[in-house]
């Protein structure tokens, strides 16, 4: 999508500290982060949300965080963390390409919304 800021980061476009990258998805960090880690992992394959989603793009996703599962220590979050993906006015999604916002390193707060 010519218009999408995500696909220009997946691109190189536009600057972005990228800490990991595979043919699936690029894991960067988050320009305004809410945690002591906040990182988004991006499909490089746009769409806008899960709803968007294809069963092939949801058998990409499950890869990607499968792979995810294996570096939290190597991102700095051994103590835990939270995977959260908005859709829509309600949750404040932003950007119209689907992302994981991955929070962690420290403690955060225990409830959500
Ligand atoms: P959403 O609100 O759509 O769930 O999340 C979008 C996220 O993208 C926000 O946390 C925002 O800080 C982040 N973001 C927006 N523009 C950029 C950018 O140009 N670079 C990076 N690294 N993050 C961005
Ligand atoms: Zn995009």
């Amino acid at each position: 999508m010519d218009d999408c800021i995500f696909c220009k980061i997946i691109k190189g476009d536009i600057p972005s500290t990228r800490l990991y990258e595979d043919d699936d998805m690029v894991i960067i960090k988050d320009i305004s982060p809410q945690a002591p880690v906040h990182l988004l992992l991006l499909p490089k394959e746009h769409y806008a949300n899960i709803i968007e989603m294809s069963e092939a793009q949801a058998a990409t996703l499950a890869r990607c965080l499968k792979k995810l599962s294996a570096m939290t220590d190597k991102l700095g979050l051994s103590g835990g963390f939270r995977l959260v993906s908005n859709k829509g006015k309600d949750a404040c999604q932003s950007v119209e390409h689907l992302h994981i916002h991955i929070l962690g390193g420290g403690q955060l707060a225990d409830r959500m919304g």
